[in-house]
This record gives C-alpha cells, sequence and structure tokens, in this order.
C-alpha cells in the first residue's frame, strides 16, 4: 500500500508553463496536487521563452480599439491547421484562450495585448494586423524572494542586455526598429538595474522580469504561494494503469523509483522531444541534430511521449517543429534563435549557390521549411549564410554582434572570427571564405540592393505584408525590410534549421484527454504542451501559439478533471 505522501488527486509532470499553470488550477479546486520535474530547475523553455501568448478576442483588445471575434479566430486557426487538428479542439482552444488569460491576471500574471504584432499570416483570412498577441507585464522578482529565484531556470544572456538586464517584447521592438525614444528608453533601463543596490547587492540577476521570465516567475510565485508540492530532479519514468486507466506515475527520486497514485488524473506537460537525437531521426525531416534546438539542453527528450505511447496514446504530427533559423555562439550551451535580425534590411539568406530561396522576412517555421525544401533540391541550404554589408552591421545587431557602432569588428571576441562569423572585403572574396559560388552571391547582392531602391522584392515579395514589417526599419524608406547590400566589408553567419521545440506528441481531444489509436478516451491520462500534439496542425498562427494553447488546454483539462463544462 502506498503511504499518504505518495497520493495525490492530481500529479502534473514537468514545469512549464501549462504544468504549472495546470497544478496552480488543481489547487485552486481543492485537488491535493504534486509537480514533479526531471531537472534541477523550474521552468523549462517556457522559462526561457519570449512568454508571448496568443489569444483571439483578448480582455485587453478593446482598450487599444480592436475588435476580434471566435468565429473569426476560428476559421483563421482551422485555415492555418490545414486538416491537421480537429475543428473541436481548434474552437475549444480559440473559445477558452481568453478565459485563461484572465486567469492568469488573477493568479498575479497579468498580461497586455500587443496592438501592432501581426498574426503570421496576414494573407490568410481572418487574421489581424494585431493584438491577439499577448505580453506578460513585468513581474519583480522579489515577489518570488531570492530562493524562489534561485529555482526559476535563467534566460539565455542572448535575450538580456549586456547579458544582465531584462527588456520586454515593447521595448525590444522599439530599439531594434531604431525609434527615436529607443536610446532614452535604453539608458532608463540601465539606470534603473544599476541604481538598484538593494537587490544588486543580494544576486546579479535582474529584479524586473519579463517575458517567459515573468511568465514562469508569477506562476513559480503563485504554485509557491498555494505551497503546492513540488519535486525537483525527479523525472517520470512511466504511467501506471489498472484495467485501461491511467493510475499513477512511477518517478526516479534520489536515486530510488518510486510509485506514485493520483487519483483523478495525471497531467503530462514534460515538453517535446527535441534533445532526443533517436526520436528526432525517427520522426523530423532530415538531416537532423539535437544540438540545432534552442531548448535547455537537459530538458526535454520525449519521456513523456514515449511513457503515454506505452499506455496506448496515439502519436500525431511527429515530422513538425515549431521551427526556426538557429545559430552557434561557442560556449554558449544552446544555439541561439534568430527570430528578428534576418528581418532587418540590409541583409539576405543564400545557400550554397549564392542564391536567395525564402523571404528572409517571413515567419520563422517557413523559414526552416524552406530551407529543408531547398537543400533537398540543391543540396546547398542546411546550412544557409546569412549575409550583410558593412552598414548593416554598423547599426543592427546580428546574432551576438551588437551594432558596431557599439560594439566594432576589433572589439568583437578573437575567436569568433570564423566561427560566429565570417568576413571578406569584397562579397568574392567572403564567398570563398564561406564556400559559396562568388557569381551567384555577387548577382544576390545586386538584386537586392536594386530591390531596396524600388521598394519591392520581386523575388520573394520580402516586406510585403505588416507582419514582415514589424520587424524592418521604420526609418528606411520606401520598404523598412530592404536596403542596398554593397558597402563592404561583408559578413556572413551560419544558419541552421533549428527549433524552439518540437510540436508532435500525444494526441488529445478538446479538454486534453489522451486519445488512443481508435480515438477513445484513455481515462486519467491528460496532457498539454509539446508534450501533446498541436492545436495549431502544421503552423504558427501567430507569437505566442505555442505557450497560449498550453496554457488554455491545462485550464480546461482541470475543468474536465472537475466535471465543469
Ligand atoms: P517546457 O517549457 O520545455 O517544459 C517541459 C519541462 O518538462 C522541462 O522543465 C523538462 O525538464 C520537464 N521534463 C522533461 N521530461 C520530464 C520527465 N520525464 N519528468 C519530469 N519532467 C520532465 N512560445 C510562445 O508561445 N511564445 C513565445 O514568446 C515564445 N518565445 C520563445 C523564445 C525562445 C528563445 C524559445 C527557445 C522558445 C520560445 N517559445 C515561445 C516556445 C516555447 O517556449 C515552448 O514551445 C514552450 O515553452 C513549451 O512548453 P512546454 O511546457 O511544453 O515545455
Amino acid at each position: 500500500p502506498l503511504k499518504d505522501e505518495q497520493q495525490f488527486d492530481v500529479i502534473v509532470v514537468g514545469s512549464g508553463a501549462g504544468a504549472l499553470l495546470a497544478a496552480i488550477r488543481a489547487s485552486d479546486e481543492g485537488l491535493k496536487t504534486l509537480v514533479v520535474e526531471k531537472t534541477a530547475l523550474v521552468g523549462g523553455t517556457s522559462a526561457l521563452s519570449g512568454g508571448g501568448i496568443w489569444i483571439p478576442d483578448n480582455h485587453d483588445m478593446p482598450k487599444a480599439g480592436l475588435r476580434d471575434s471566435i468565429e473569426v479566430a476560428f476559421g483563421y486557426v482551422k485555415a492555418c491547421a490545414q486538416g491537421l487538428a480537429s475543428d473541436d479542439r481548434v474552437l475549444a482552444y480559440v473559445e477558452t484562450a481568453r478565459h485563461m488569460a484572465r486567469y492568469l491576471a488573477q493568479i498575479g500574471v497579468p498580461y497586455r495585448c500587443m496592438p501592432h504584432y501581426s498574426d503570421y499570416y496576414p494573407n490568410v483570412q481572418g487574421a489581424l494586423p494585431g493584438g491577439r498577441t499577448m505580453d506578460p507585464l513585468d513581474f519583480n522578482a522579489a515577489r518570488l524572494g531570492l530562493e524562489g529565484l534561485a529555482l526559476l531556470r535563467p534566460t539565455n544572456p542572448g535575450q538580456l542586455i549586456f547579458g544582465r538586464m531584462h527588456i520586454n517584447a515593447f521595448q525590444a521592438r522599439s530599439m531594434l526598429a531604431r525609434e527615436r525614444k529607443a536610446k532614452w528608453m535604453l539608458m532608463g533601463i540601465m539606470a534603473r538595474y544599476f541604481l538598484d543596490y538593494p537587490w544588486r547587492s543580494k544576486t546579479r540577476r535582474d529584479r524586473r522580469l519579463t517575458g517567459g521570465q515573468a511568465l514562469v516567475g508569477g506562476l513559480l510565485a503563485a504554485l509557491r504561494q498555494r505551497k503546492i508540492a513540488l519535486w525537483l530532479d525527479t523525472p517520470m519514468e512511466s504511467l501506471t494503469t489498472d484495467a485501461g486507466r491511467v493510475t499513477g506515475v512511477v518517478v526516479r527520486k534520489d536515486g530510488q523509483a518510486l510509485r506514485l497514485q493520483a487519483r483523478k488524473a495525471v497531467i503530462l506537460g514534460a515538453g517535446g522531444f527535441e534533445r532526443n537525437q533517436a526520436m528526432r531521426e525517427q520522426y523530423l525531416p532530415q538531416p537532423t541534430n539535437q544540438a540545432w534546438t534552442s531548448t535547455p539542453p537537459d530538458a526535454n527528450t520525449g519521456d513523456t511521449i514515449r511513457a503515454g505511447a506505452a499506455v496506448g496514446g496515439k502519436l500525431h504530427l511527429m515530422a513538425h517543429t515549431w521551427g526556426v533559423p538557429t545559430l552557434d555562439v561557442p560556449k554558449e550551451e544552446k544555439f541561439r534563435p534568430l527570430f528578428v535580425e534576418r528581418s532587418l534590411p540590409g541583409c539576405m539568406v543564400v545557400n550554397a549557390r549564392g542564391e536567395r530561396f525564402l523571404n528572409e522576412s517571413g515567419p520563422y517555421p517557413e523559414f526552416q521549411q524552406a530551407m529543408y525544401a531547398n537543400h533537398a533540391k540543391t543540396g546547398g541550404a542546411i546550412p544557409a549564410w546569412i549575409v550583410f554589408d558593412a552598414t548593416f552591421r554598423a547599426n543592427y545587431p546580428m546574432g551576438p554582434l551588437m551594432p558596431a557602432t557599439a560594439v566594432p569588428d576589433s572589439r568583437l571576441r578573437k575567436s569568433w572570427l570564423g566561427k560566429v562569423y565570417w568576413k571578406g572585403e569584397t562579397l568574392p572574396e567572403l564567398a570563398a571564405e564561406i564556400g559559396v559560388d562568388a557569381a551567384g552571391l555577387v548577382a544576390s547582392a545586386a538584386r537586392m540592393t536594386e530591390f531596396a531602391r524600388t521598394g519591392k522584392d520581386l523575388e520573394f515579395d520580402r516586406g510585403g505584408n505588416v507582419f514582415d514589417r514589424y520587424y524592418g526599419d521604420v526609418n528606411v524608406k520606401p520598404n523598412p525590410n530592404l536596403a542596398p547590400i554593397q558597402k563592404g566589408p561583408f559578413y556572413a553567419i551560419r544558419l541552421f534549421p533549428g527549433d524552439i521545440g518540437t510540436k508532435g506528441g500525444l494526441l488529445t481531444d478538446r479538454d486534453a484527454r489522451v486519445l488512443d489509436e481508435a480515438g477513445k478516451v484513455i481515462e486519467g491520462l491528460y496532457c498539454v504542451g509539446n508534450n501533446s500534439a498541436s492545436v495549431m496542425g502544421p503552423a504558427y498562427p501567430g507569437a505566442g501559439s505555442t505557450l497560449g494553447p498550453a496554457m488554455t488546454f491545462a485550464y480546461r483539462a482541470i475543468a474536465a478533471i472537475q466535471g465543469k463544462p
């Protein structure tokens, strides 16, 4: 017989955003809840994300003068999902996401909408030019306390200013788009950090948490407030069943296998399989490499996807990832995603022939897919190269290279040349350095320079819609995403078809219940986040399409467990 401390109503596996929200709501429903997390830190990829959530018809849109409707949002997601997510699930998502966002505010994690952040497919019917993506309000880490903060997985250095200060999505955009107010804002951020002696004397970590740090920091504070049991360093190994019903889990705790009972439900929220090379080779397009992902190296190896499949759970969308181009910076523990810089004017992406093959400013999942498609055709797009000239280098960041006006080449780490970035006085010189066809590269740059003059990218229509333009330079005319590529020296950085997580996993119903091959519910088993097959099918309808659903289906799962419609 199991001891009392091995018995719970709900066991939540993993500590990403979906998992934590499930635990908090379960506790608010009076359920005895346990969270088991494999690593020593809380938050998984969620903690180092942008924290954005995609919430149609959210409560903040009217304040920004925006209107939305469930019907329109449903039509948009349905079109994006291309038949690979059931209407029932899509509808459950678009109907419930806004309620989940209100609940987040109630538990101390408020969000606001981003009025100008466009959905990712502006040309699909039902897309909006802004408002559905929400960004968490800044969170004061003092609410977590130093002890709590020590449990929160820190963000990537690349997302911090000077490796220290947090910055929210509004500020990041303002700086990248070189808005006039950006300089003052940056000084404000630095002054606030450096003048905060009381806090800085205790820790180097910024008190002001933003993005995924604010999200998971806020959820962790809510978890601790409710005194919900949280066991770190406790991987789940398998599920236990009784007559087809999931009854609990086996975890490894202090080196021992330990059986735990879940009287009402096990909720799997333990991420995807992006760190599992064997699973990548089994399911994803080739070539593939676990090193290319931007998620924590010690976290998501698909353990709970396999455990769910072992009790009969159906797998779906296993060939898909939340794709993004990534790059390698030596000594950083994971590859950096390149979300934004590729959109700024004066750069282009080429294959080994020196040919462009995509819209550099388009949605990042499509970028990754285009790399695979072109590689299949030419054998030269993995890796691909992002090439930019001296004018770009002077004005904008690119991966770890800060603008040369702030950090000139002479102050870049010597070891980065030929590892992080490549350089040539002329385009043919650069082409020789990176093994790309020189004539092709010169011709592509000449075409880009001409497109910049006319404002029209005749090859891939870069800057042709509101999404592309969001991360353009507002000062560059006629097209904020296009500038000449003509002034030496020239630079290149190597890009891989990376990801910020996989999107295939256990297939669930509208309440996050895991389904078997026959489409029947496996009693007692729920699944959220990248552990489950995405409700978005193969697409990425807008920023926040992974965290929004993770938490929304967690919210619905608890309602379903409690028998609430
Ligand atoms: P995770 O957050 O990775 O959590 C999974 C947890 O489960 C981990 O802590 C892991 O250690 C644990 N675990 C794994 N195996 C076990 C086991 N056997 N037992 C117990 N625990 C286990 N998405 C958005 O929607 N909006 C954004 O703004 C956004 N920005 C991003 C920015 C960056 C830089 C990156 C890298 C990603 C971003 N993403 C964003 C993607 C998003 O972060 C992930 O898709 C999301 O966090 C996945 O959540 P999850 O809960 O499924 O997994």
